[in-house]
């Protein structure tokens, strides 16, 4: 079901992935969770597996791809479980594609080639504590100093930050509070550098082996041509990356939804009450036929934005659909997936409180579901 755009070598490339995640993943997932472990490891693992670069063109040291690939594999790994797929989605997605797009070619061969040959995790610090869906109300400035640039800021909510071999900072370098002030800097090992103060890692729903971080950053110099693309046309990449990158958390919400589903059909067939298998009760098969309705329309709309990124056609609307739809979905299965396992799906026993912690994020991340149906929205009047 769900073929929608697909060929005989997205079958094949799915098979890979789903070997992988079985052979690899599901056996590790519930260690790394109960230590409170950053899967790093599994990062390299994926690299080697031909599983990471997927969209990076093969001469930068990726795969060389398309975007239907992408979402199978971010899809396939969200299944089971969705840091890994997080990082692969924003290494491709935000910061990849930016590189892709934008960067100079001294910039592709040095940064794009590093992250992609060495499995590097990537971050995107964006958010600051006020500014969140308002993107433009960030304070973090870049101040040409010379032929370096001096970063002071304070960044919240960045994705593997403490973690990172290589950080996107988004700051002002001009200060009339315009779009046209925002540029994208990038730092190459930060851990490295003087200035680049991890405060803490925030403690969050999703559990400690995520990395959440909040970071300062403290008279932070980097040289000038750290600066991506050119200078003021930061916001714009962000908003291109963000395209492909929701396409990416559309395809964690199809995972999380397939898995929910996958664990409470086996579950419903196992589990007996008054003398039957759960599933027989009307009341739970329901919840079942819902998931899968909702799985199969959320596969199809990221399924479609992918395949019309491949085509090279605009998918802004289509992407925010896709987003807000599947992580709606994912989060609606999941919650579901605890209500069918009863109080075992409330213990972390089982992975369905997971799936549910994992839901909400993607309802918040790369832009809130509602900014997102805001999107949607003022696309009607284009
Ligand atoms: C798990 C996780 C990972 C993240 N990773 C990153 C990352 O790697 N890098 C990064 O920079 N940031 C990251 N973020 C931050 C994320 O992008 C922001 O949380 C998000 O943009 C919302 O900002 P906020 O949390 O400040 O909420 P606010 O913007 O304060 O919103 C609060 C509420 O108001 C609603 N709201 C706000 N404006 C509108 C509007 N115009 N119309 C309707 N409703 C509105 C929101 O939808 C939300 O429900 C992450 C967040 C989470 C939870």
């Amino acid at each position: 079901m769900s073929t929608i755009g697909l060929e005989d070598r997205h079958s094949e490339h799915r098979q890979r992935v789903r070997q992988f995640v079985e052979s690899e993943i599901e056996p590790v997932v519930e260690e790394y969770e109960n230590e409170g472990q950053f899967p790093l490891e599994l990062i390299d693992e994926l690299g080697e597996a031909g599983l990471y670069g997927i969209t990076i063109p093969k001469e930068y040291g990726g795969e060389g791809l398309d975007y239907r690939s992408f979402v199978i594999t971010v899809e396939e790994l969200s299944r089971v479980w969705k840091i890994p797929a997080g990082v692969v989605s924003l290494s491709c997605g935000l910061v990849g594609h930016t590189l892709v797009e934008f960067a100079t070619e001294w910039q592709r061969e040095e940064w794009l080639t590093d992250i992609f040959t060495e499995n590097q995790v990537t971050a995107v610090s964006l958010t600051e504590p006020q500014a969140g869906s308002d993107a433009n109300a960030l304070e973090t400035t870049a101040r040409r100093d010379g032929d370096e640039y001096i970063l002071n800021g304070h960044k919240v909510w960045t994705s593997h930050g403490a973690v990172a071999d290589f950080v996107f900072v988004v700051a002002r370098t001009e200060q009339t509070g315009s779009h046209e002030d925002v540029s994208i800097i990038a730092i190459p090992n930060p851990q490295e550098k003087e200035g680049f103060n991890i405060v803490r890692d925030i403690p969050c729903m999703e559990g400690d082996a995520v990395v959440e971080s909040e970071i300062e950053f403290d008279d932070l110099r980097v040289p000038v041509e750290n600066l991506v693309g050119e200078e003021g046309n930061g916001f714009k990449y962000i908003m291109a990356a963000l395209d492909v990158g929701r396409i990416g958390v559309a395809a964690q919400g199809v995972g999380i939804t397939q898995g929910s589903l996958d664990a409470s059909a086996e579950f419903a067939d196992e589990r007996e009450q008054f003398g039957q298998p759960i599933r027989d009760f009307q009341g739970v098969s329901f919840k079942l036929a819902d998931m899968k309705m909702d799985l199969e329309a959320a596969r199809l709309l990221t399924y479609q934005a992918a395949e019309r990124r491949d085509q090279d056609k605009r998918v802004s609307q289509e992407a925010a659909i896709a987003k807000t739809f599947a992580s709606d979905a994912a989060m609606d299965a999941a919650t579901e997936a605890v209500q069918i396992h009863g109080s075992r799906g409330y213990s972390t026993d089982y992975p369905v409180e997971r799936y549910m912690r994992e839901a909400k994020g993607a309802q918040i991340y790369e832009g809130t579901n509602e900014v997102n149906r805001t999107v949607i929205a003022n696309h009607l009047y284009k």
